[in-house]
């Protein structure tokens, strides 16, 4: 029976609960009860892999835990916790507290998501003054049994008891500088003992309580330890961060784990691996290991560890296992799995598994390559990859040509290659990054709360590590830019500064890291756009058989339009006629028209505009024949083409200026001469042909006339100025106002589209009309459509196909779809606009002032400038189309603001029975996955 928890009013008695599940009973697919790590060591313990005896600790115990912290574990708990003790004990004939045959413990956190590094896992658990002598006698090595304790006692101290690492650290270094050891396997029995026992009297100073004996008090107080650490800061923020909601995971579980160890000498090992390449997808086998190791080891890259492959030779049998491990885990989970293993004395134990975080070209080429193996179905591909990935493999990489030399060179961690400005610990990259620096957080190594220095940062880079420390799990994790282990850089956090060869590199100082290669460039390199992967390529055109939703993207320009075409665009959804406006050959232009103060002036102005426009046009439609074009005519209001107010004042006020100026050089010789009258020669004879200038410019009168031109330019911008220029004159409300700008545009669409016939291109020019309110002003445009297209097919005598529609962007047109749709064979939601119409917010203001506030107070979950309002402005577009629908039953529909391309926004368009989303060219394949993923999941899906 699955187990609901109880309200807090109702907690369950000591009787009814169930905390502890055995791996061999635990159900492998709950991993909200048993968090993620839980739920898979009971799986692998169930068919049948080789993992450590051990029990979980549900996440319910855990909430119910720190519901209220002061009445300490939940009853009931520790007495199940013993009952589990005892079967552990059992299977691996070991007494927990034993004198003579220790049984040792890990108790690791594991919660519904993975979040690696964020909470807190203690081993070696059950050490003391009288089970240390029984580990040192069953393992016959004294050293071993040292080196466990000041592990367990360190992990312990830092983790249950809150001693900081330092106070640890302190003391290590000490001993081992006194003793001449270089590293820590350089440390003797006796070296160690004196470590531990330094450690403990640290302890007993720091926490004035002395190390707890008993191990089922160090057992209670790791479990609270453990549980405690949901709630730690690090855990806190990195939930934040990922939007982690309590639906998708809440509270931690505890694992209590056998401990098998791999540093029982060299038949012994522990290692990290992915079933297939994180960073490329290949499928080869991936990972690291060290001999005579334990735990946290590898990842925290004190030694330097092996590739996996070196294992084929150096432990051939246990290799053997291993692969069969890999592939056994594949089959099962049909994902690429991250799993952690330990060998103790030549017996191979699997201590946890996970799906494997990559990157987005991984992530797409194992989806291509386990389909093409048997592994998993299409859709199953196209299910498994996060649509927002694929942003990544949009990531600039270094310029081939570029011939620089690189100034060091590391392990290619996370691919991509970034530049920025060097930081040397995660507080700075995130006060830097605040100001819109670009940073590289650059460290020996990095740790767990060093996590909000790599959302701050462009890209990391370390000098120690391998390919699974923590900065490049990290690092490939977020997508970011990672070269771990330079060694040939060193870094000195302390002064501030880090030192490659005879070059030292500073705080602020640019660099450049290529996480693809590995090579780290002193300076900004140039960067060049990625290529479309071949499997790319596949997993997109599997999505387009499959999505119902077509994906157009808004493009102003060929080049736009060439590069959108390129990711796959279907079409042009949006193409806006003001950015072709504003071009600087044209602008001087559009301000003549702005100027005009007569119609036949206004003409004259439209008349040079026209062929541009054509020009325009024509271009984009041959590029993306024989795809849909839509152009929108003027959107914006037509002040926006002239200069600010403050800038013609400042300008009129120092043309006023000049004229003074120059009335007084003019006559600045005269004066000198009145006043030294002996004052003679060549400094006059310049300064009389400055003069001569000056007076012809003075006669000239051109200063006059730029001053009267501005002046009037002046009386327009007063005259066009608005108080709400976004709700004032503009859209299809200038054309009530100047027909003639609308019929010029209209007039330039078919001009193009007939020529582009003539010379044999099949086009499809839509017309889209802006800000439309009501009815009548569609069929007000109408008219002059059907005008000019009679016109223009007898003038060009060909057949001139076109369709005509409108943007529904104001709340009134919506409620008025059925009507518009006599005149509109389209409507194209403008869901920039359209949002803030609905929540009465003008964007800026909202996002600068209090937008945020609302969103960290969860009084609006999302921004609904970014994130689609589904409940609010959702039930205005699904509206609009069914009315629209009522009118005219084929009526085209599609989004065309910047929700367009993003992933939930589109999965709600595919919903509403849209027929294509719009959006920018590097959100055209997001959109395209999306829009598969959405009809994939449409039958779950619940919307309000
Ligand atoms: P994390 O979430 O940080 O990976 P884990 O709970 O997986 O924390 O444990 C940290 C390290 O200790 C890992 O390398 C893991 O393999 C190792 N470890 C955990 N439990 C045991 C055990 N029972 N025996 C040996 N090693 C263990
Ligand atoms: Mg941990
Ligand atoms: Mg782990």
């Amino acid at each position: 029976m699955k187990q609901q928890r109880p309200a807090p009013e109702m907690q369950p008695s000591a009787a009814e609960a169930k905390y502890v599940y055995a791996f061999s009973e635990g159900d492998g697919k709950n991993k909200k009860l048993l968090g993620g790590k839980g739920a898979n060591l009971c799986e692998m313990t169930q068919i049948g892999l080789n993992v450590p005896p051990g029990f979980v600790i549900t996440t319910e115990a855990c909430l119910s835990y720190l519901a209220d912290r002061d009445k300490g574990l939940p009853p009931g708990l520790m007495h199940e916790v013993r009952q589990h003790m005892a079967q552990l004990e059992k299977a691996t004939g070991k007494g927990f507290g034993s004198k003579t045959n220790p049984l040792l413990v890990s108790v690791r956190s594991g919660s519904a998501l993975s979040m690696p590094g964020m909470m807190d896992t203690i081993l070696n658990l059950g050490l003391n003054q009288a089970t240390l002598n029984g580990l040192a006698a069953q393992s016959s090595n004294q050293r071993f049994a040292w080196d466990s304790y000041r592990r367990f006692i360190q992990l312990f101290g830092k983790i249950a008891l809150g001693v900081p690492d330092e106070e640890f650290d302190q003391h290590f270094s000490a001993v081992k500088k006194r003793v001449g050891a270089k590293d820590d396997v350089h440390l003797s029995a006796t070296d160690l003992k004196e470590i531990a026992n330094l450690f403990l009297q640290q302890i007993h100073k720091h926490t004035g309580r002395p190390f707890p004996e008993d191990p089922y008090d160090q057992l209670e107080i790791a479990i609270k330890a453990v549980f405690n650490s949901w709630m730690g800061k690090r855990a806190v923020d990195y939930r934040r961060e990922f939007k982690i909601t309590r639906a998708m995971a809440n509270g931690t579980a505890v694992n209590v784990v056998a401990m098998v160890f791999g540093n029982l000498g060299d038949d012994s090992a522990t290692g990290v691996a992915f079933t297939r390449n994180p960073a490329t997808g290949e499928n080869d086998f991936y990972g690291e290991y060290l001999v005579n190791a334990q735990g946290e080891d590898v990842v925290a890259g004190i030694r330097t560890p092996k590739p996996v492959h070196d294992m084929a030779k150096e432990m051939p049998e246990m290799y053997r296992q291993l692969e069969e491990l890999r592939s056994k885990l594949e089959t099962h989970y049909r994902e690429v799995q991250d799993f952690e293993f330990t060998i103790e004395n030549g017996t191979l134990y699997c201590l946890q598994t996970r799906n494997g975080k990559m990157n987005a070209a991984a992530k797409v080429r194992t989806s291509v390559e386990m389909e093409r193996e048997g592994l998993i179905t299409r859709e199953q591909a196209l299910l498994r990859i996060d649509p927002e990935l694929l942003e990544q493999l949009l990531y600039p990489s270094i310029d081939p040509t570029h011939e620089g030399e690189s100034a060091a060179q590391g392990i290619a961690a996370s691919p991509g290659a970034a530049c920025g400005k060097i930081v040397f610990d995660a507080d700075r990259a995130e006060s830097a990054g605040r100001l819109g620096e670009r940073v590289i957080l650059v460290r020996e190594e990095t740790k767990p709360e060093d996590i909000h220095g790599f959302f701050a940062a462009q890209g990391i880079l370390t000098s120690r590590g391998g390919k699974t420390s923590h900065a490049a799990v990290v690092a490939r994790g977020m997508g970011k830019p990672c070269v771990a282990g330079a060694e040939g850089i060193n870094v000195d956090t302390r002064a501030r500064a880090a030192y490659v060869g005879s070059h030292v590199l500073h705080e602020g100082d640019t660099i450049t890291i290529d996480g693809t290669t590995g090579n780290v460039y002193l300076g900004e390199v140039p960067t060049v756009e990625p290529d479309f992967s071949a499997e790319l390529e596949t997993v997109l055109s599997w999505a387009d058989e499959i999505a119902r939703l077509q994906v157009m993207t808004n493009a102003d320009t060929p080049e736009d339009s060439a590069r959108a075409l390129k990711y796959g665009a279907m079409g042009i959804g949006l193409c806006r006629t003001e950015r072709m406006f504003n071009a600087p050959d044209r602008l001087p232009i559009v301000v003549d028209m702005i100027l005009a103060d007569t119609p036949e002036q206004r003409q004259a102005a439209l008349d040079r505009l026209r062929p541009i426009q054509r020009a325009d046009f024509k271009e984009i439609f041959k590029v993306m024949s024989p795809r849909p074009v839509t152009v929108r005519l003027l959107d914006p209001p037509i002040h926006e083409f002239l200069p600010t107010e403050q800038a013609l004042v400042d300008e009129i006020a120092h043309l006023r200026n000049l004229r003074g100026t120059v009335k007084e050089m003019v006559d600045l010789s005269d004066t000198l001469r009145l006043i030294d009258p002996d004052h003679r020669g060549d400094t006059f004879e310049s300064l009389d042909k400055l003069q001569a200038i000056l007076s012809k410019l003075q006669k000239s009168g051109l200063d006059e006339k730029l001053l009267k031109q501005k002046q009037s330019v002046l009386r327009k911008v007063r005259t066009l100025h608005e108080i709400n220029p976004m709700l004032g004159h503009r859209g299809v409300r200038l054309a009530i106002t100047y027909p003639e700008i609308y019929c010029m545009q209209i007039q330039a669409v078919l001009e193009a589209a007939a020529e582009c016939i003539k010379e044999g291109f099949e086009i499809h020019p839509e017309i889209m009309v802006p800000q439309v309110c009501t009815a009548q002003e569609l069929k007000f445009v109408h008219k002059f459509v059907d005008e000019i297209v009679l016109e223009v097919e007898r003038t060009y005598k060909v057949k001139v196909p076109f369709h005509f529609g409108t943007m529904i962007e104001v709340v009134r047109a919506c409620m008025r779809a059925g009507k518009l749709a006599e005149y509109a064979e389209f409507f194209s939601f403008g869901t920039n606009d359209l949002s803030q119409a609905t929540f009465s917010f003008s964007r800026e203001d909202a996002e600068n002032k209090f937008l945020p506030l609302y969103n960290k107070m969860g009084i609006l979950q999302d921004n609904p400038f970014e994130v689609l309002d589904v409940k609010g402005m959702g039930r205005l577009m699904e509206i609009s189309v069914q009315w629209g629908r009522k009118t005219r039953p084929d009526l085209v529909v599609g989004i065309c603001g910047e929700h367009g391309g993003h992933p939930e926004s589109i999965r709600f368009c595919h919903h509403i029975g849209l027929n294509y989303v719009s959006c920018s060219a590097p959100r055209v394949p997001i959109a395209r996955l999306s829009a598969a993923r959405a009809k994939l999941l449409e039958s779950e899906y619940q919307p309000y």
